[in-house]
């Protein structure tokens, strides 16, 4: 049986807003209809729209400070507009599209993600198009998930999607920063996001939008472990549904990998990690062969965290090896690190858990020792 194809697409907001300050809308049509092509060919789709900032500083048209607030009043000015925009585009097809705005705090809590995955479920089984959004009207830095690759790599994933498009004014990871080097050469397709990789994305971003290749290369972690097909293409790309079909032509494909539980994802990359373990290389050694993290391998304890608390796990370089849910408050780890478990019940005067981090509540970030 053929599976069922659902596309997350990113549009950035120098796609939707020029850096003089035009709106797009021709692109915007034209990615209606590519989107009603797709749909045509048995795809669900949704789209994740940026934007919202860059309309309503050109709707509002007077000089404004950079403060929060303001930058949250715009927003909410732009983003009417914005959605109106796709609507008056999609209405050629007769198709109802939809509004869904998140915070951090949505992906946090397995309850309101429940919710989302339910409305989704939903508003693409009565035909709608959803058009998603950052509430930048209503958060704050906290609880903010800060710029819409990530956005759109979560909503891909709390969705089920089989693929994600970021679409922006970059056309692919390149293999050297192509402002500063004429030959830099997109690369078509990258298996495993190493450190070669990440040097590759330097720095670079865009005027009107917040995300960088650093955050397209976070989006490709957090999706391509999730089972999901990511590509990073040119929002001149066109025949994105043909392309998509041939699985060719488009920017830069990281490819998917094997999907871990959703419990696994939402540890490494949902949950908001409130502390850090350093361990010694015997226990990265145990975790990499998938076993507990137990006290005797902790070095040091940093942040204060309760049971159940997402933690960090680094090596004593620094690098970030695993994520995991403590079994043990970060005050009792600190008085049994480093001791084996046959001490613990003296120190602590009580019986506790014989793990640290259990290896059914972690995730292994990095494999094997480079
Ligand atoms: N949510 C922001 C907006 O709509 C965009 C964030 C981003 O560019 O990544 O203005």
């Amino acid at each position: 049986m053929k599976q069922h194809h659902c596309l997350v697409l990113k549009v950035g907001s120098s796609s939707l807003v020029s850096p003089e300050g035009e709106v797009q809308e021709n692109f915007i049509r034209r990615i209606s209809q590519e989107l009603h092509a797709l749909r045509q060919s048995g795809w669900d789709v949704i789209i994740v729209s940026s934007g919202a900032i860059a309309m309503g500083r050109i709707l509002y048209n007077k000089p404004t400070r950079k403060s929060l607030s303001q930058k949250q009043a715009l927003s909410a000015i732009g983003q009417r507009y914005i959605v109106n925009l796709w609507q008056n585009a999609f209405d050629a097809f007769g198709i109802l599209t939809s509004q869904i705005l998140l915070t951090r705090d949505d992906f946090k809590s397995r309850k309101r993600m429940l919710n989302f995955r339910n409305v989704l479920t939903e508003l693409l089984s009565m035909g709608s198009i959803p058009i998603i959004n950052e509430n930048d009207a209503l958060s704050s830095d906290e609880i903010r998930v800060g710029d819409n690759d990530t956005l759109g790599a979560l909503v891909a994933v709390a969705a089920g999607a089989t693929h994600y498009v970021i679409m922006s004014d970059i056309e692919g990871l390149y293999d050297k920063d192509p402002s500063r080097y004429s030959d830099g050469r997109i690369i078509p397709e990258v298996d495993s996001i190493t450190d070669e990789i990440r040097q590759m994305a330097g720095g670079s971003g865009s005027a009107v939008g917040t995300g960088g290749m650093i955050t397209k290369l976070s989006s490709a972690e957090i999706v391509t472990r999730a089972g999901i097909t990511m590509y990073i293409v040119s929002h001149s790309l066109q025949h994105l549904a043909q392309r998509l079909e041939d699985q060719a032509g488009m920017g830069t494909r990281f490819k998917a990998r094997k999907n871990i539980s959703r419990h696994r994802h939402w540890i490494g990359f949902q949950s908001s990690p409130t502390g850090t373990l350093v361990i010694d290389d015997g226990a990265v050694k145990a975790l990499q062969g998938h076993k507990s993290l137990l006290a005797v391998g902790i070095v040091e304890v940093s942040g204060l965290f309760k049971p159940g608390d997402t933690v960090e796990i680094r090596t004593q370089e620094g690098r970030l090896i695993a994520k995991g849910l403590s079994n043990l408050p970060s005050s009792q780890i600190n008085l049994i690190k480093g001791k084996q478990n046959a001490q613990h019940r003296n120190i602590l005067q009580q019986e506790v858990h014989s793990s640290v981090v259990h290896a059914n509540n972690m995730i292994i970030l990095e494999e094997t020792k480079p």
